[in-house]
C-alpha cells in the first residue's frame, strides 16, 4: 500500500489541448479520494496518468515516495477497475480471478492461495466454479474486484465503476465498495459524476474543472451548506 503524490501535474495532448493543468494533490496511504467534475474536465486523463496509460507532460507523480513518471503500468502495481467489468465468459470465476496471476507466471500453489483468500473476502467462495453468465450483476462486479485484489496492488483506481448498473444494484455495490475499501485499507482513487457516490464513499472529494483542481475537501465540508 502506498501514498500517491501529484506535483504540478500537467497533460497537454498532441493537438495542444491542456486537459490537466498544474494539479497538486497528496493522497495518504489508505485514503479514499473521489474525483468529480463535469464531463471533459480531465478526470479520466488524470486517472490514466496515475496508472501509467497516459504520458505526463510535466510535473512529478510519486507512488510510495518513488517517482513513477517513466514507469510502465505493470511496474506500478496498481489495480484499475473499469466501467464495464469485461470478465472472460468462457472462464470460471476461479480462473477469472486467477487471470492476472497466471499472466505474471505465479505458481499453482500461490495462485490457489491468493484466489481463495480473495474469494473469501468477497464472499465468492461458493461460486468459484461458475461462469460469469450465471452470476448476478453484483457477483460479477465482485469477481472483477477479486481480479484487482489478487495482485495485492498498492492502490485501487476506479473509473466510474457503477455507471452502467441499475439504481438498486448501484446502491448495493456502493455499500460493498465502501466496506471492502475499509477492510483492505487500500489507497483508492475513484472517478464518478454521481453525487451520492461522492457524498458517501470517500474520505475526501477532489473537484476538477477545465483541468484545474478547484477544491479538495471532506464530503461533509463540500456538500453541507453553511
Ligand atoms: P473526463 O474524464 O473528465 O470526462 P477526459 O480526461 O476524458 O475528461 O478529457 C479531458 C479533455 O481532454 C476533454 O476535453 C477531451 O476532449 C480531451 N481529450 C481526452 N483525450 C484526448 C486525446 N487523446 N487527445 C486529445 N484530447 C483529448
Ligand atoms: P468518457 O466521457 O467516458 O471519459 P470520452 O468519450 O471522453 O469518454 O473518451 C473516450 C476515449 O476517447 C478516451 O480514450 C479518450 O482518450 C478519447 N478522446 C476523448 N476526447 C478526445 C479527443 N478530443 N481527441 C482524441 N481522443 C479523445
Amino acid at each position: 500500500m502506498a501514498d500517491i503524490t501529484l506535483k504540478n501535474i500537467t497533460k497537454q495532448y498532441g493537438d495542444g489541448y491542456r486537459a490537466v493543468r498544474d494539479v497538486n494533490l497528496d493522497i495518504a496511504d489508505g485514503e479514499f479520494v473521489i474525483l468529480v467534475g463535469p464531463s471533459g474536465c480531465g478526470k479520466s486523463t488524470l486517472l490514466r496518468m496515475i496508472v501509467g496509460l497516459e504520458d505526463i507532460t510535466s510535473g512529478d507523480m510519486l507512488i510510495g515516495g518513488e517517482r513513477v513518471n517513466e514507469k510502465a503500468p505493470r511496474d506500478r502495481n496498481l489495480s484499475m477497475v473499469f466501467q464495464n467489468y469485461a470478465l472472460y465468459p468462457h472462464l470460471t470465476v476461479y480462473e477469472n480471478i486467477a487471470f492476472p496471476l497466471r499472466l505474471a507466471k505465479f505458481g499453482d500453489a500461490e495462485v490457489d492461495r491468493r484466489v481463495h483468500q480473495a474469494s473469501e473476502l468477497l464472499e465468492l467462495d461458493e461460486h468459484l466454479q461458475r461462469k460469469p453468465a450465471n452470476l448476478s450483476g453484483g457477483q460479477r462486479q465482485r469477481v472483477a474486484m477479486g481480479r484487482a485484489i489478487v495482485r495485492q496492488a498498492q492502490a485501487f483506481l476506479f473509473d466510474e465503476p457503477l455507471s452502467n448498473l441499475d439504481a438498486k444494484l448501484r446502491g448495493q455495490m456502493r455499500a460493498e465498495i465502501s466496506r471492502l475499501q475499509k477492510r483492505l485499507g487500500i489507497t483508492t482513487v475513484y472517478v464518478t459524476h454521481d453525487q451520492i457516490e461522492a457524498m458517501t464513499l470517500g474520505d475526501r472529494v477532489a473537484v476538477l474543472r477545465k483541468g484545474e483542481l478547484q477544491q479538495v475537501a471532506t464530503p461533509r465540508d463540500l456538500y453541507t451548506s453553511p
